[in-house]
């Protein structure tokens, strides 16, 4: 997929609250993304790391190991705190989580953390909070979390990302039915594409435990965005479904994949996070699929304990099952 500054510039004017003491305004977005887009062509290869599908590798060496692995950072811990957990533990890239109260948009301070995943020689992904009413029945909460990921993907794009997962809302359908809050969803991801474009950002669709679990849903949003990409969760892919739906998003969605996350369940309902191998998912199976349809982007751990040898754990299965 190719992207290109727009060379519409719509001059508009954003007021914000930084730390409760700044005002920032900031004239053209549109022109500071093309600048920033700009000074991220010039610093080569780091941003453009992982649509090139090319390699940072520790030391300047590039790596042989077909896809890059990741992790998220927690949300509630200081950021660059996790960065350098997940340099000393030697993952390729940061699932860059922007949620509070840690992590909030707000408080990231885009050049410093671009500079401390530099020199962690670590790539970035960026994921949204995933409980952001893009389609409340509300007009005035679906804006709101709009401008929340206007500030999001400016971030974002500081960071050096070139893609950024969003999640479905799953809203209330008693209100607009399910047809309405798909919808309601595709109008929101119709807007954050056109935020997104001018940074060279692509936005990722993950797929959700109870809406957007079915490729139609996705067929319907991709056939009005064509630019948007795939994100596959495979443990949500594993929930309120009589078997895992992973094969069928791939085989729909192979040429639009460009981002996995994996983690465990036993199925149902609950989104345990649990490390690989813990809950019921067929992990040999998955990596196989994964590697038949010839991935070989990002994959995030995401492995929530506060014990976080599982993650460990789940890194050395992960990468030791891809080699099998
Ligand atoms: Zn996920």
């Amino acid at each position: 997929m190719d992207f290109r500054v727009s060379p519409r510039e719509s001059p508009c004017v954003h007021f914000s609250i930084d730390g409760g003491e700044a005002f920032r305004v900031m004239f053209s977005p549109l022109g500071k993304a093309a600048r920033l887009l700009r000074s991220r062509k010039k610093a080569g290869s780091y941003s453009s790391f992982f649509r090139r599908g090319g390699s940072l590798g520790r030391g300047g060496q590039e790596r042989i190991f077909p896809v890059k692995v990741g992790m998220m950072n927690s949300p509630r811990v200081n950021l660059l705190t996790e960065i350098s957990f997940a340099q000393n533990h030697h993952f390729d890239f940061l699932d860059l989580t922007s949620e509070p109260s840690a992590a909030h948009p707000r408080k990231i301070k885009g050049k410093e953390t671009r500079k401390a995943l530099q020199d962690a020689n670590l790539g970035v992904v960026g994921h949204t909070a995933y409980y952001l009413p893009f389609a409340s029945p509300y007009e005035s909460f679906q804006k709101t979390a709009l401008e929340e990921i206007r500030w999001t993907l400016e971030i974002f794009a500081e960071v050096g990302a070139s893609k950024v997962t969003i999640h479905p809302d799953r809203s209330n359908t008693f209100v607009l039915g399910s047809k309405g809050v798909l919808q309601k969803n595709i109008q929101a991801f119709a807007e954050i594409d056109e935020m997104a474009s001018p940074y060279g950002i692509q936005v990722l669709i993950e797929n959700m435990d109870r809406n957007f679990n079915t490729v139609e849903e996705f067929q319907e949003a991709y056939s009005k965005l064509p630019r948007l990409g795939f994100h596959l969760d495979v443990g949500h892919a594993n929930l309120n479904v009589p078997r895992n739906r992973s094969e069928d998003f791939l085989r729909a969605f192979k040429d639009r994949l460009r981002h996995v996350h994996l983690s465990d369940n036993f199925g149902g309902r609950e989104d345990l996070h649990l490390p690989l191998g813990a809950g019921n998912i067929d992990w040999k199976k998955i990596i196989s699929l994964l590697k038949s349809f010839g991935y070989g982007e990002t994959i995030t751990l995401e492995v929530f304990s506060l014990d976080r040898r599982y993650l460990l754990f789940s890194r050395d299965k992960l990468r030791e099952l891809w080699k099998e």
